[in-house]
Parts: C-alpha cells; structure tokens; sequence
C-alpha cells in the first residue's frame, strides 16, 4: 500500500485520486488540522498526528506499507515568519519523525512535497533544479532542512526519495470530486473566484510597479492534476530502482496577476473588481521554473499548461462548495 500524509488536503487528495485510479491501495494519514475528511474519498482514512511517533507506528504496523508519499505541511509564508517555531516543529520535526518510522520499518521509497520557495529570490529565470537555493522565510527554510536531510539519509540508509519542487499549485479535479479549500485562503486565484461569486467585493492586486511586463508580479501556475501525475511518475521512478533525485514541477509559463484576473473574468462571465494595493513583503516579482528535467526522466508532460483550463477546472470546483 501506498501511505499518503496529509492525504485530506489540496494536493494529497488529488494525488489519492489519481493512485486509486490507477490501481493502487491507499492508506491515508491526517491529523485533520487543515485537511478535510471528506476529501478522503478513496482508500482507507487514519487519523493520526505525525507529532506523536506511536501513532505513525500503529499504521506501519496495520499496513504493508510499501512507499510513502508526504503532503502534511503548514504552507503560510507570512505566517512561517511570524511564528516559526509552528512551521519548524510540524514541517521539520514532524517529518524527521515520519522518516525515524519508515526506517524503523524498512520502508525505503519517499516522494516528498518540496517547494520553489527553497530557491528564494531567483538570480536566473526559468529556474532549474540547480539554481542556488537560499530560501528568505522558514515555511521555505524548513523545506530546504528537509532536503538536506533526505540527502544524508539517502547516502547513510540507502533511503530513496524524489522530492518535487512545486511552483503554484492551481486549478480542481476536473470531475469536481475534490479541490482547492484553504481556510484561511490566500491563494490568488480562489480569492479571484471568490469575488466572482460575490463572496467579496473584490481582488487586490499586490503590487503594480513590479519591473514584469504588465507591472504585476508573474508566477508559474501548475494544475493540480499534473502535480498528481508528476507524483505517481516519481513513485513507479523509485518502484524501478530510480536514484534519490529533485525535480521543478512547473509548465515553464509565467502569468501575471493581471493576466490570471482578465482570464478570470472571461472564464466566469463575471466583471471581478480590481483593486491595485501595495506589495505583499517577500514577494519576487518573477517565479516561473524549468520542469525540463521531470520531463526528461519521468516522461512527464503537463496536460492542463494553459492558464484557462486552470480558472475553468477551479471555477468548475468553486461553484460546488457555495
Ligand atoms: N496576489 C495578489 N492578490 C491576492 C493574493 C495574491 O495580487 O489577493 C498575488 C501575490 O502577490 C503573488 C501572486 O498573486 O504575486 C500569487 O500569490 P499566491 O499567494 O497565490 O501564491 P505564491 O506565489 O505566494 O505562492
């Protein structure tokens, strides 16, 4: 069986999706704090809390745990700098925990969540695997001490593992069955949604003065469903015997926020208000990734790169939860 932590949330849920089509088993671990159990709708649900070491025993001992799949973190960026300690003892701690079992029990194949964050403010653009990685806030300093460590554990236990640097993560299950539901939300393009449901009066544009094309920040929007995909192709890569590896996971295409808004507007039918408003402290203005090498070695290929097939699938999935 496949062991997805984290499971109940955004990305792990369409990753469980896609196992489960697939043909695997799944065991889904969560301790629910930003997950949703009704997210879990294949494979079989634990509740447990990577804090507590026994109950991450219990279901290695339960199940015939073959690889593990890692998506429980704490993603605020401006939260991360206000409260540290909160991102280092989940994100960190938790994981070294997580890795302390998998050893315990021999289990030696892991796909991590990794971020674009590692890399901090980029010196080159589309970045690759190899650019420098100096990351500017904990959420992205606490990712970056995991890879390090997975590296050590990699050539010391003979642990293998693909982590896989996400840019934005965008977009729903096309068939709608899960989806983007943060609480609190900051994401872009579901607070866009949200003022086009009315559920706010408008979108503030972070930043008009950006040295970018249109003057607004640009970002690399990768749908959801990729990212399920780019994560079982990095799976059966470990299943072959594949070695410990990095890879962006990005289309390698930059959109603006102004851009996203105006595709928004024609995907909903609906005029969205925008309202320029100052930067967001600790924003580049440019971050768009080369996925060259995930491409190269996983055989994978973004299916959704278009930002309107992005907007239509998360507009699909907005409409169901009003
Ligand atoms: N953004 C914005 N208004 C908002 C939320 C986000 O202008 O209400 C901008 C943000 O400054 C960034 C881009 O949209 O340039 C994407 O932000 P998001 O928080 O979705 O993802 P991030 O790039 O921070 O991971």
């Amino acid at each position: 069986m496949i062991l997805i932590v984290g499971g109940a949330g955004y990305i792990g849920s369409h990753v469980n999706k896609e196992l489960n089509k697939r043909g695997y088993e799944t065991v889904v671990f969560d301790n629910l704090s930003y997950g949703h159990e009704d997210f879990v709708k294949w494979g079989v649900f634990e509740r447990g809390d990577l804090g507590n070491i026994e109950e991450i025993r219990e279901v290695f001992s339960k199940y015939s745990i073959e690889a593990v799949m890692h998506f429980a973190a704490f993603t605020y960026v401006g939260e991360s700098v206000e409260d540290p300690q909160k991102y280092y003892l989940n994100n960190l701690r938790n994981t070294l925990n997580l890795l302390q079992v998998m050893l315990e029990f021999e289990v030696k194949k892991f796909v991590f969540s990794s971020t674009c964050a590692t890399y901090g403010n980029p010196i080159e653009i589309p970045i690759t695997e190899d650019h420098p990685q100096n990351p500017i806030n904990p959420y992205g300093k606490g990712k970056f001490m995991v890879e390090k460590v997975l590296e050590d554990y990699s050539r010391a236990y003979d642990l293998r593992y693909a982590s896989l640097r996400y840019f934005n993560a965008a977009g729903a299950d096309p068939e709608g069955e899960v989806g983007e539901l943060h609480d609190p939300e900051t994401h872009l393009i579901p607070l866009i949604l949200d003022a086009a449901a009315g559920k706010r009066d408008d979108i503030k544009i972070f930043g008009t003065d950006y040295d970018t094309h249109d003057g607004t920040c640009v970002r690399d929007y990768i749908h959801v469903t990729d990212l399920a995909d780019a994560h079982i192709r990095a799976l059966e890569y470990l299943k072959n015997g594949g070695a410990s590896e990095f890879f962006n996971l990005g289309n390698g295409n930059g959109f603006s926020v102004r851009e996203v808004i105006d595709v928004s507007r024609e995907v909903t039918g609906k005029p969205i208000k925008a309202v320029e408003d100052e930067r967001r402290p600790g924003d580049p203005p440019v971050l768009v990734g080369s996925s060259k090498k995930a491409q190269e070695i996983l055989g994978w290929k973004p299916e959704y790169a278009n930002i309107r097939k992005i907007v239509e699938t998360a507009w699909k999935w907005h409409q169901k939860i009003e």
